[in-house]
Order: C-alpha cells, then structure tokens, then sequence
C-alpha cells in the first residue's frame, strides 16, 4: 500500500516567511476527507471573562507554526510518515452570537468526526471545548480527559451564563460526555473564591494536581500514573495556554503566576503517547497580548508535539 502523504513545504521549497500561513505549511482543504488527523481554527473569544483577543489566536498560531519542521528530534516522532494530514480552515463562527456559535462548533466537528479523523484545533477560548466534546462524545462515547490549565473551568456559571470559558468542563461531566474517573486536570493553581473550585472535580472523582504538585519536578512519573489511570479507551486533550507560566505564554486572557514550565507542558503531552486519542486542543492564546510571537511559537510547536502522540505516528529508530 503506498498512498501519497502530504508533507510541511519545506523551507528550501519556499522561504519560511513565505507562502500561504496554513498550519506547519501544510496544504490546505477544504473538508477532513481522506485526512488521519486535521488541523482546525476556532477563532472565538466571545466566553471570555477578562481579556479578550483569542479570536485571533489560529491565524496567529499559523503564522509561528512557519518555523516548525517536520520530524521531531527529541522523540523521533515523523508524524507525516504515517499520517495524512492537513489544515482544514477555520470554523465560522457567529461572533455576536454565542449560543449560536456553540451549535455551530459542534455541527462542524460532527461533520469532520464523519471522515474518521482526529481533529487538533487551534484555539480560541475554551468555551469551544464544550461543543467539541458534544461532537466527539456522539462518535467514540464519553472520553478520558488530560485537561491542562491554571483554572478547572467548573464553574457553574459566569455571570448567570451555563456556557462560558469557565464552565465547559462542569457541563462536559454533567452531561456525560467525560468518565470522571478518567480524568486528570494539571497545573491548577492561583486565587479563586472558594475551595470547592478544585475540590467540585475531585468530588466527581478526578484527578487534580495543581501547579504546586509539579513545581521543581519532572513530570515524567505522574504522567506514567495518568497513562495508567486513562487506560485504552478513548481520550482528549484539552490544553489551555495558561497552564504555562506567563514568563512563558504571557498572550492569554486570564494569566495566574506560579505555572508549569515549557518543559514540563513538553512532558505531559510525550506523556500521553499510547493514550487512544481521539482530539485535542491549544486553547486561549491571545495575540494581542503577545508582543513578541512567544505565545504563539509555543502553542503551535506544543500542536505539533500532540501531532506526534496521536495513535498510528511512526517513530524512527
Ligand atoms: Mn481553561
Ligand atoms: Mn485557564
């Protein structure tokens, strides 16, 4: 069986401040037809609750991704040796509606869950979550979930509102669309106005690990434990830009001090090689806040880095 892959164009190919800004230079389409994994923006920020400006997070997103190249030398992971691959474009959200927005999320994903793909979205706040897991809960039944982020995002609503972007996972466990039990949120931390905030999940059977149980340490172990907990059914990743200390990603809407490491976000999503995912997200990058790109550079190069651990990537020896 030979199939023609797509590649990333190459920087001899075209310079790399060159050429249409799709995702790692990939070719672009126009459905996930023929595709094992997508590229897919949300460009949406009308759930958030203090800075605005994610919406413009995908083509920001695209536009850092020029650097990245095709293999990865840490993991030897070549992800576009086993994989189609492709950006399939934005999703076409209704900006001043977002009730409206959140059915359109989810009408998109059903459709691209039809091809049989694994989509990677390009963020975009995390309201999107929500309808994302509406969508992939109807195709693989409720998921695991790695959920990275400085906040839980369980709150029960956000002035009055059951949708918003500090509410998707509360709806998402009372829905059914996650097992609980298989289900870990990494580097929470900071203030909030109460400790059932971390401790509404835990009562629900999830594993939290706030941001003080990683500081100074590899990650490494706990993500042993996470692989074992999660075992071999289906899981999503869910990645918010803000689990990363603001030294790191300081383009997000609601920056906490004391986050993870550069390294250590690297370790969780290697960690997740052999988990059966299904999709994952980079959620709350926001360029506006993002004077210097850095933001950005290092969510485009963590959705390469969930590229790699999807199920089927080959590994060079
Ligand atoms: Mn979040
Ligand atoms: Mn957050």
């Amino acid at each position: 069986m030979t199939r023609a892959l797509n590649q990333p164009l190459g920087g001899n190919q075209m310079p790399r401040f060159g050429g249409h800004a799709s995702m790692m230079r990939l070719p672009i389409q126009k459905t996930a037809a023929g595709l094992d994994a997508c590229f897919v923006g949300v460009p949406f920020d009308i759930g958030t609750s203090n800075r605005a400006g994610a919406r413009f997070g995908p083509r920001q997103i695209r536009a850092e991704s020029c650097l990245i190249r095709p293999y990865n030398m840490a993991t030897r992971a070549a992800p576009f040796d086993s994989l189609q691959v492709a950006d399939i474009g934005d999703v076409a959200i209704n900006t001043f509606n977002l009730a409206a927005s959140i059915a359109i999320i989810e009408a998109a994903y059903a459709e691209i869950l039809e091809h049989d793909t694994i989509p990677l979205t390009l963020g975009g706040d995390h309201t999107l979550t929500l309808p994302i897991l509406r969508a992939i809960s109807k195709k693989h039944g409720p998921v695991g979930m790695v959920h990275v982020d400085a906040h839980a995002d369980i709150n029960d609503a956000m002035f009055g509102e059951p949708v918003a972007h500090g509410t998707p996972f509360r709806r998402a466990i009372e829905e059914g669309l996650i097992e609980p039990g298989r289900m870990v949120q990494i580097g929470l931390r900071a203030t909030g106005y109460a400790a059932d905030d971390f401790d509404w999940p835990r009562s629900q059977g999830v594993r939290v690990v706030e941001a003080e149980a990683c500081w100074y340490q590899s990650l490494v172990p706990l993500m042993a434990e996470v692989r074992a907990q999660l075992g071999s059914g289906p899981v999503y990743l869910s990645f918010d830009i803000d689990s990363l200390d603001p030294a790191y990603a300081p383009g997000t809407g609601t920056p906490e001090i004391g986050g993870l490491s550069i390294h250590q976000g690297l370790e969780i999503i290697r960690g997740c090689r052999g988990l059966n995912l299904v999709g994952c997200d980079l959620v709350e990058v926001s360029p506006p806040y993002d004077p210097s790109g850095n933001t950005s550079l290092t969510a485009a190069n963590l959705l390469f880095e969930m590229l790699c651990v999807l199920p089927g990537v080959h590994y060079r020896s």
